[in-house]
């Protein structure tokens, strides 16, 4: 499994770090978890886009999700690639759905992830937990199979 840091910094980006965003990449398949301020343009300096096979958001506070609605629109726009998996919170979900004005689908196929949810994708497996970190969301554990 390789992963790769796209950005880490927490509440806002900084100079040469764009906020949450973790492309795991293992056999062949490719996830980002997060999507943060400035990690779009930080992941496409290791691969397309619309080559992605699943966007996982660990919750809803903006710093993990708000390159979201934007990625819609570039694979909905420009890259014309549709049924990219988008797994996250129900909040979360309904956020991205929100600010995209209810056009998510079939850009994205949204999937609701909870407290112990399993997200496979190829041979990864994502396990998701709740913690204490508010408003209630999860966090994910990516593992190779
Ligand atoms: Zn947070």
């Amino acid at each position: 499994m390789k992963l790769t840091v796209l950005g880490c910094s927490g509440t806002f980006g900084a100079p040469d770090c764009a906020c949450s965003g973790y492309l795991v990449q293992a056999g062949g398949a490719s996830v980002l978890l997060d999507a943060g301020p400035g990690t779009l343009a930080e992941l496409q300096r290791h691969m397309r886009i619309e080559d992605l096979d699943a966007l996982l958001i660990s919750h809803s506070h903006p710093d993990h999700w708000v390159e979201a609605p934007v990625m819609r629109n570039a694979l909905r726009y420009v890259l014309q690639s549709e049924g990219l998996p988008v797994y996250s919170t129900s909040e979360t979900l309904g956020l991205i759905t929100e600010i995209s004005h209810d056009r998510v689908e079939p850009t994205f196929e949204l999937s609701e992830i909870a407290d112990g949810a399993e997200v496979s994708v190829g041979p990864l497996r994502i396990r998701c937990s709740r913690t204490d970190h508010p408003p209630g969301d999860a966090r994910v554990l990516p593992r190779r199979r």
